[in-house]
């Protein structure tokens, strides 16, 4: 298949296996973050840390948006559906996401809220079309990909006057959350993680480019190599962090250049500056308040935002204190660390928001590693 076959090549997943372990020096440790979900999953998937020399370790990031999502934002969706009787839409894996006492989206459907999945936020615009007489929110997660559909649709549904339709925007940038984990004395993230390096996102990439890295590549001296998501792309942008890292070099390099400019997306870009302004500060699941990392929909589009005309107030809440996903987002700890892992806690019956997504740690983990965690306990 043309762009898929070449880039799962296992002969030349072997060839570039062999020139990483040439590269990496045996005297050192090299810790590269995969922001990006996607990543995560692509590299349980291949199994691409069996490729890797034992110094090399990848090291899972936020990138997984249902992850990220903090509990009292669900609550804000739960209170639409059961309190304000709105019609909540949203994507299938946001249904399943822990809220706060036990609950969820899906339950607060089982307690008569009418709530929706849809594939796109067009489903929630035509939802609220067929409705006139309801209210339709678009509770609208994710990163920059996701983002631009969510300005369109706001711009649609004030050019058609469809005032039942509002959007719970949350959200949030990548660059922002990359220099909170790096945010610490010596490069080092808050927790201690040292950090030699990052796999920058691929589809965030394709809207915001690859410039908004550069900044701070310098300030942190982290390279970034930019990767597609299949095992080649993957195990060649590992190579060129680990040749950045010896030459002591901290660059932005692009290993997709095939969908990634160095601008990126001018048009998506200038929808969502149309539609969405900075917020100040935004609460991340693991990571806590990060400032100027989440939008928000400006005043002129007030009217589309259901954080405005239902005065929702934002309540943190703490995960449950069992839960690691906080320090697994931080890059602290591995999804079998925690106690939970594959026994309380799995894709069906999800304990913590790693294990919902199939982009999440845990369940990337579980659905592809554990089998071999038992077969190393039992050696
Ligand atoms: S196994 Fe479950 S409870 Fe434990 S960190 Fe992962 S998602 Fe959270």
């Amino acid at each position: 298949m043309k762009y898929i076959d070449e880039y799962r090549n296992s002969a030349l997943a072997q060839h570039i296996a062999a020139a990483i372990r040439n590269a990496a020096s045996p005297a050192r440790i090299y810790r590269f973050m995969e922001f990006c979900g996607g990543h995560t999953h692509a590299i349980a998937r291949y199994g691409l840390p069996d490729l890797l020399p034992g110094n090399v370790h990848m090291i899972h990031g936020p990138g997984c948006p249902v992850c990220v999502l903090p509990i009292g934002r669900i609550d804000m969706a739960i209170e639409l559906a059961l309190r304000h009787h709105a019609i909540v839409c949203t994507y299938a894996d946001t249904l399943r996401v822990p809220a706060s006492d036990g609950r969820s989206l899906l339950r607060a459907r089982a307690q008569g809220g009418d709530v929706r999945m849809v594939y796109a936020v067009d489903d929630a615009l035509r939802i609220a079309r067929e409705h006139p007489d309801r209210a339709v929110v678009f509770f609208a997660i994710g990163f920059e990909t996701t983002t631009p559909p969510t300005a369109v649709a706001i711009l649609q549904a004030a050019a058609e006057n469809l005032h039942n339709f509002s959007v719970l925007c949350c959200h949030v940038l990548t660059p922002a959350a990359i220099a909170a984990i790096l945010d610490a004395p010596a490069g080092e993230a808050p927790q201690g993680v040292p950090l030699d390096g990052f796999v920058g996102p691929a589809h965030v990439s394709t809207v915001i480019g690859s410039e908004p890295y550069a900044a701070f590549a310098r300030a942190y001296r982290k390279p970034v190599v930019i990767a597609g998501f299949e095992p080649l792309d993957l195990m060649q942008a590992i190579l060129m962090l680990v040749q950045q890292v010896n030459e002591g070099r901290a660059e932005v390099e692009n290993e997709f250049m095939r969908a990634v400019t160095p601008s990126g997306n001018r048009k998506a870009q200038a929808l969502m500056a149309q539609v969405f302004e900075l917020r100040e500060r935004f609460e991340w699941r693991g990571l806590g308040e990060i400032p100027h990392s989440a939008l928000r929909i400006r005043d002129a589009y007030a009217a589309f935002d259901a954080e405005r005309r239902f005065e929702l107030g934002y309540r943190s809440v703490a995960d449950n204190r069992a839960c690691e996903c906080g320090a697994i987002l931080r890059g602290l700890k591995r999804p079998i660390d925690c106690k939970l892992f594959g026994t309380v806690c799995t894709p069906e019956t999800p304990m913590g928001s790693c294990m919902v997504s199939s982009e999440g740690a845990c369940a990337a983990h579980y659905t592809y590693g554990r089998h071999k965690d038992a077969q190393a306990s039992a050696a």
